[in-house]
C-alpha cells in the first residue's frame, strides 16, 4: 500500500501560521530601526522588549488564552505592540472604532465580549457615559498622552507606560492553532446595529504575504520595499489599518503613527520622517491637498494607496501634479482588507496624465490567491468587456468567515460559498475592476458608513412625511453625502430645514453617526419606484447626478 500523502514524520514541526512569527522572523531583522510616534522614538529592539512587557501586564491582569482585549487609540506605537502582544498571548484584540456613536461603542464592547479595555484619555468622557452600563469589562488600562494623568471616577489597573516599565522584557509566546481568532472589530457597513467580523492568526498572516507579494512585485510604480518609510492614514481601528503595519513589521521598515489625524500634523510628519509609503480615503487626501501648507511641499516620491471609497479622476491628477504616486485599492470591513491594487505597468507610466488617471482610479487586479468573480444574479461569470457590470463575490484566504454570533446575516454573506461584497463591477481585458455601484443600500461619507434605510426611518418618523428615499451622491469633500427625497402629507407642511434639524437630533444624543449631519433634504413630489412597486434608487441616483 502506498504511504499515506499526509505523512508526517511524529517528530516533524507542523509550523503554525501565527501572528508572532511576522514578528520574531521577518525579512530583514533591523533591531535599529525606528518607530516614531509624533516626537517619540523607540528601535525595532525596543518593540519586541515593549511587546514583552506588555504581554506579561496583560497576563499579569488575569487576561488568558480566549479572553478579549479591547483598545481605544488613535494610531500610535502602543496600538503596534497590541497588534502583536494580544494575539500573540492567545486572546483576541478588539480595535474599537471610536467613531462610533457612544451607543453603538458600548454595543460593541457587550457584543464582543471584552474582558479588558484599553483607553486614551481623551475617550473618558465616553466611556464616563456608558460605563455603568457595560456587562463585561473586568479592568481598565489608561492611555495617556498628556503631561499629567486626567481626572476620572474610573478604578484603573494603570497607566500603560508605567505598567510597561515594571514588567520585564522576556515572555515565552506560547504555539496554538493557527486557526485562532486573533482580531474582532465592528463594521457598520450593514444595515441594523453594527456587526463584528473576525479574523485567525493563519488570515493574517496570509494576508501579510499576499499584501507583500502584490506590492514588492510592482513593477512600474506603487511598490512597498525594504527602504521604504510608513505611514498609515486608515485607522488602526479600521481592518488593522488595511494590514499594514503587519507588513511593515515584516519588512522592517521605519513606521510612524500620527496619532489623531490632524492635517498639519500629517504633513509636517511627512515632510519630517520623510515618508514613502501610506494609504487612506479619498476625503483625507482632499483635506490634505486642500491644505494651505501642502503648496509649498514637495510631495513626490510620496506613494499612496487610496481606498474605502472611489478616488474621483479630479483627485487623481490633482494628486498626480503634487507629484504623489496616488493609486487605488480595493477591499471591505470582511475581507482583512485588501482584494485588488491598482497599479500600472511600465508601459502605461508613458501614457498622459489624463489617461493614467483612468488606470490609477480603477479598482485595480487581485492579490495572490485570491478568487475574484463578476456575476450576474444566477451566479453566471461576465465577459471581461470593461462594460457588462455585475455584482463582485470573492473566495481568499483572508475573508471572515461570518459575522460574530449571527449566523443568519453570515449565511447570507456566503451565500452559494463565494463572500458577497455587495459592490457592482466591470472587469476589462487585463482584469482591472472597476466599481460602478453599490447593491447594498449604503452611503460613505468621509469613510465612514451611514445606512440610508437607517436614515429613512428616522425621517419617516416626522409626522408630516408621507414618503422618503435616501440616497447617495457624490460630494467633492466628503465622498458622498445623503440626499433625502422627501414626499410631504397633503394635509402638512414642513421645511427642507425643519426634516435636516429633526435628524440632527438623532446625531446629538448619539444614536446615529453625527456624520449624518451632513443630510440634504430635498421635498419632491413624487419618487420613483421599480416595476415591483420598490423605491429605484438607480433611477433616483441617475436623475440626482443630471
Ligand atoms: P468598509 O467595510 O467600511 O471598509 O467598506 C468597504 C466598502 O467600501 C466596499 O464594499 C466598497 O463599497 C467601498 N470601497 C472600498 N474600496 C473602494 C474603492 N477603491 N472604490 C470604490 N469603493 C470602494
Amino acid at each position: 500500500m502506498s504511504e499515506s500523502l499526509i505523512f508526517r514524520t511524529p517528530s516533524a514541526y507542523d509550523y503554525p501560521l501565527l501572528i508572532k512569527n511576522l514578528l520574531f522572523y521577518p525579512v530583514v531583522d533591523e533591531p535599529d530601526q525606528e518607530i516614531v510616534y509624533r516626537n517619540q522614538r523607540f528601535t525595532y529592539r525596543e518593540l519586541r522588549q515593549r511587546i514583552a512587557r506588555l504581554a506579561n501586564v496583560l497576563t499579569t491582569l488575569g487576561i488568558k488564552k480566549g479572553d478579549t482585549v479591547a483598545v481605544m487609540d488613535w494610531d500610535s506605537h502602543r496600538y503596534l505592540e497590541c497588534f502583536f502582544a494580544v494575539p500573540m498571548i492567545g486572546a483576541v484584540l478588539h480595535t474599537i472604532n471610536v467613531r462610533l456613536s457612544p451607543e453603538q461603542i458600548l454595543y460593541t464592547i457587550d457584543h464582543a465580549e471584552d474582558d479588558l479595555l484599553l483607553i486614551n484619555s481623551e475617550f473618558l468622557p465616553i466611556l464616563d457615559q456608558i460605563r455603568g452600563r457595560i456587562d463585561t469589562v473586568q479592568g481598565f488600562v489608561l492611555l495617556n498622552d498628556e503631561p499629567t494623568i486626567p481626572e476620572s471616577t474610573i478604578e484603573f489597573a494603570g497607566e500603560y507606560e508605567s505598567l510597561l516599565s515594571s514588567a520585564s522584557t522576556e515572555f515565552s509566546f506560547p504555539d496554538f492553532d493557527e486557526n485562532s481568532r486573533a482580531t474582532t472589530f465592528y463594521t457598520t457597513g450593514t444595515t441594523g446595529m453594527p456587526k463584528g467580523v473576525y479574523f485567525s492568526h493563519r488570515q493574517l498572516v496570509l494576508h501579510t504575504m499576499g499584501v507583500m507579494g502584490v506590492l514588492g512585485s510592482a513593477a512600474g510604480q506603487g511598490s512597498f520595499n525594504r527602504s521604504d518609510v510608513y505611514m498609515p492614514i486608515t485607522p488602526m481601528f479600521h481592518v488593522h489599518a488595511w494590514g499594514l503595519p503587519f507588513v511593515a513589521t515584516m519588512l522592517g521598515v521605519k513606521q510612524v503613527y500620527p496619532g489623531r489625524y490632524l492635517p498639519d500634523i500629517l504633513l509636517e510628519l511627512l515632510e519630517r520622517e520623510k515618508v514613502t509609503f501610506s494609504h487612506c480615503v479619498p476625503t483625507i487626501l482632499h483635506m490634505l491637498l486642500k491644505h494651505p501648507n501642502s503648496a509649498r511641499m514637495d510631495m513626490s516620491g510620496w506613494k499612496l494607496i487610496i481606498g474605502g471609497a472611489a478616488m474621483s479622476k479630479s483627485l487623481c491628477i490633482e494628486a498626480m501634479k503634487h507629484g504623489i504616486d496616488v493609486f487605488t485599492g480595493y477591499g471591505m470591513s470582511e475581507t482583512c482588507p485588501i482584494l485588488t491594487i491598482s497599479h500600472l505597468s511600465p508601459e502605461m507610466l508613458e501614457l498622459p496624465d489624463e489617461e493614467q488617471a483612468a488606470i490609477r482610479c480603477k479598482t485595480g487586479r487581485t492579490l495572490p490567491l485570491v478568487d475574484l468573480k463578476i456575476v450576474d444574479e444566477k451566479f453566471n461569470e461576465l465577459p471581461r468587456d470593461d462594460k457588462t457590470p455585475g455584482e463582485i463575490i470573492v473566495r481568499a484566504p483572508w475573508l471572515t468567515q461570518g459575522y460574530l454570533k449571527d449566523h443568519k446575516t453570515s449565511e447570507r454573506l456566503w451565500d452559494g460559498g463565494y463572500l458577497h461584497t455587495g459592490d457592482v463591477a466591470v472587469r476589462d481585458k487585463q482584469g482591472y475592476v472597476k466599481i460602478t455601484d453599490r447593491i447594498k443600500d449604503l452611503i460613505k461619507v468621509a469613510g465612514e458608513w451611514v445606512s440610508s434605510l437607517e436614515l429613512e426611518d428616522m425621517i419617516a418618523h416626522h409626522p408630516a412625511v408621507s414618503e422618503v428615499a435616501v440616497i447617495g451622491i457624490p460630494d467633492e469633500k466628503w465622498g458622498e453625502r445623503p440626499l433625502a427625497l422627501v414626499v410631504v402629507k397633503h394635509d402638512a407642511t414642513v421645511t427642507e430645514k425643519e426634516l435636516a434639524h429633526h435628524i440632527k437630533e438623532y446625531a446629538d444624543t448619539g444614536v446615529i453617526n453625527k456624520h449624518v449631519v451632513l443630510l440634504k433634504v430635498k421635498l419632491v413630489d413624487t419618487i420613483d419606484k421599480t416595476s415591483v412597486g420598490k423605491i429605484n434608487k438607480v433611477a433616483l441616483r441617475e436623475k440626482q447626478s443630471q
